[in-house]
């Protein structure tokens, strides 16, 4: 095949009347349309004199148009670089730069802001609106609706994508035509999608989970999606029935479990709801059980790898855990410090190989030689554990590990002890700088609505369970915590926030 990754997930749909996104309004944007489109874009572009291997930087809003952009791209051998809306034009600018972008699309409100970030990095500037006006579609109208795709390898990059940034500043990884694909085969064969699926999709596009999850495995099935332009509780409640599946981050199943219209009935007819890019708690997996009968399919990944493990589709699927890794994909455990790899059942980093594994950082040779290693196992940063039946266990980041007084302290634990005290929604547990151990415990509570929390009481509950070295020194109640926008937690902002409590004179 000429492109593996367009032939495969947007070519073979040509001339298809059937329905690709459901949108918002009502409307639909049928298989056919959007490739029409994708062409004009494809020829836009080439106009605007991007060629194959060149980067596109996109901050767009998520709509049809948005996504057309990715298919044109890698009909044209252009690489894809979606960008975080929430970032600010300083944050853009080191993304722009850094990836050396021959092309940054944005809203054309932004353009005048973004102009001067477009010029310093040598890139042109183009616009595209949520509602697909902009300079890129007056450019793509009038142009030929079919466009001769580009060849690329498997091993070409297909896309280019910048982690979340929950631990530091993102890296640019850079994705092939074969981790994508090969993902998306996995995936759909796993969780049994087929073209009569009908996915609920309200992530963002700019990210793993909403762009190369969820849209490839949808175009590879040849189903569709309900394309709503973020998590809002009445469209979720309203789309709901029209859908077989869904596919969020934890936050949008706790706050599905918040509102009373979300029973039972609305979502009997559904076949999955998938889990992942932060940790569901046990409790939100029991609580949607016992709400609706389903059993939420949780799963991991991250930006480098597209999705490493996952929940079986038949079979039990554990709370607590990412289920088992996925055909293809190898994972082990391995020490920290000697990187030997350990038995079942210690705790240790995750290493993961297979077709699926990222070809690298962009302009960060150090940081891929040593996270990648020779015999082609990516240490992901993350720490966990396989349990008695093979499952996978994430502990939390290895950055987050806690070394008090030559201990190592792993946060999770005291988090779900946290958790399950009266009154507490939620909770975090990070390592602060201490003069006597180097680092010291700290919890951060958040109360549930209407609760008051007992401090001395669940301070007591806590020295009764756990050794004393994981105590928290203080418990500190905060309104909620810091997450991004993929709902993860932001541990770095507490540690920040917080590195004077024991240190500062
Ligand atoms: P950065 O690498 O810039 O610090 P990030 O790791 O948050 O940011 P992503 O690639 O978006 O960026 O997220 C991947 C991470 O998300 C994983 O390494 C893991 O820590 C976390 N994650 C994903 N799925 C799950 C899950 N089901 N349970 C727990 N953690 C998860
Ligand atoms: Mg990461």
């Amino acid at each position: 095949m000429a492109n593996p990754l367009y032939d495969t997930l947007f070519g073979r749909h040509a001339g298809q009347s059937a329905p690709f996104l459901h949108l918002a309004d009502g409307s639909a944007v049928s298989y056919d349309a959007f490739l029409r489109l994708t062409a004009r874009f494809a020829h836009a572009l080439r106009n605007a004199d991007l060629a194959p291997g060149d980067r596109l930087a996109a901050q767009v809003e998520k709509s049809p148009q948005a996504l057309a952009v990715y298919a044109a791209c890698v009909q044209a051998g252009i690489v894809f670089l979606p960008l975080n809306t929430g970032y600010t034009a300083d944050e853009l600018a080191y993304f722009v730069t850094d990836s050396g972008a021959r092309l940054l699309l944005c809203d054309s409100r932004r353009a005048d802001a973004l102009k001067v970030v477009a010029d310093q990095a040598g890139a042109r500037l183009m616009t595209l609106d949520a509602d697909g006006t902009g300079t890129l579609p007056e450019a793509a109208k009038g142009q030929p609706e079919t466009f001769e795709t580009t060849p690329r390898g498997a091993n070409d990059l297909a896309a280019f994508l910048y982690t979340s940034g929950t631990t530091g500043r993102s890296k640019g990884a850079m994705l092939t035509q074969t981790n994508l694909l090969s993902n998306a085969e996995v995936l759909v064969d796993c969780w049994r999608f087929t073209a009569k699926d009908v996915l609920l999709h309200a992530l963002p596009i700019f990210h793993t989970h909403g762009l190369f999850v969820a849209t490839n495995i949808i175009l590879l099935a040849g189903g569709s999606m309900i394309f709503l332009p973020k998590f809002d509780l009445d469209q979720m409640i309203d789309n709901l029935p029209r859908a077989t599946s869904m596919m969020g981050v934890p936050t949008f199943y706790t706050r599905l479990l918040d509102d009373p219209r979300f029973t039972r009935d609305l979502v009997a007819h559904m076949r999955l709801f998938v889990s992942g890019s932060a940790p569901l708690l046990a409790e939100t997996h029991v609580a949607f059980e016992e709400r609706t009968g389903h059993r939420i399919l949780e799963r991991y990944g991250m930006t480098e790898t597209n999705m490493n493990t996952s929940n079986p589709y038949d079979g039990a699927r554990r709370a607590g855990t990412v289920g088992f890794p996925l055909p293809g994909v190898e994972l082990k455990i391995t020490d920290p410090q000697t990187g030997a790899e350990l038995p079942q059942g210690e705790i240790g980093l995750i290493e993961v190989r297979g077709p699926n594994v990222f070809k690298g950082y962009w302009n960060m040779p150090e940081k891929t030689a040593e996270e990648l290693r020779e015999n082609g196992f990516f240490i992901t940063g993350d720490l966990g554990m396989i349990d008695d039946q093979g499952y996978v266990q994430i502990v939390g980041r290895n950055k987050d590990l806690i070394i008090s007084g030559g201990y190592n302290i792993y946060p999770k634990e005291i988090e779900l002890l946290l958790d399950e005290q009266p009154g507490v929604l939620e909770s975090a547990v990070v390592g602060v700088p201490h003069p006597d151990f180097g680092e010291t415990v700290v919890g951060f509570l958040v109360a549930q609505r209407g609760a008051t929390l007992d401090l001395d009481a669940i301070a007591g509950t806590v020295a009764q369970s756990l050794a004393r070295f994981k105590h928290p020194r203080r418990l500190i109640v905060l309104d909620e915590l810091p997450r991004n926008t993929m709902g993860k937690v932001q541990k770095n902002i507490l540690r920040a926030d917080y590195a004077g409590l024991f240190t500062s004179s």
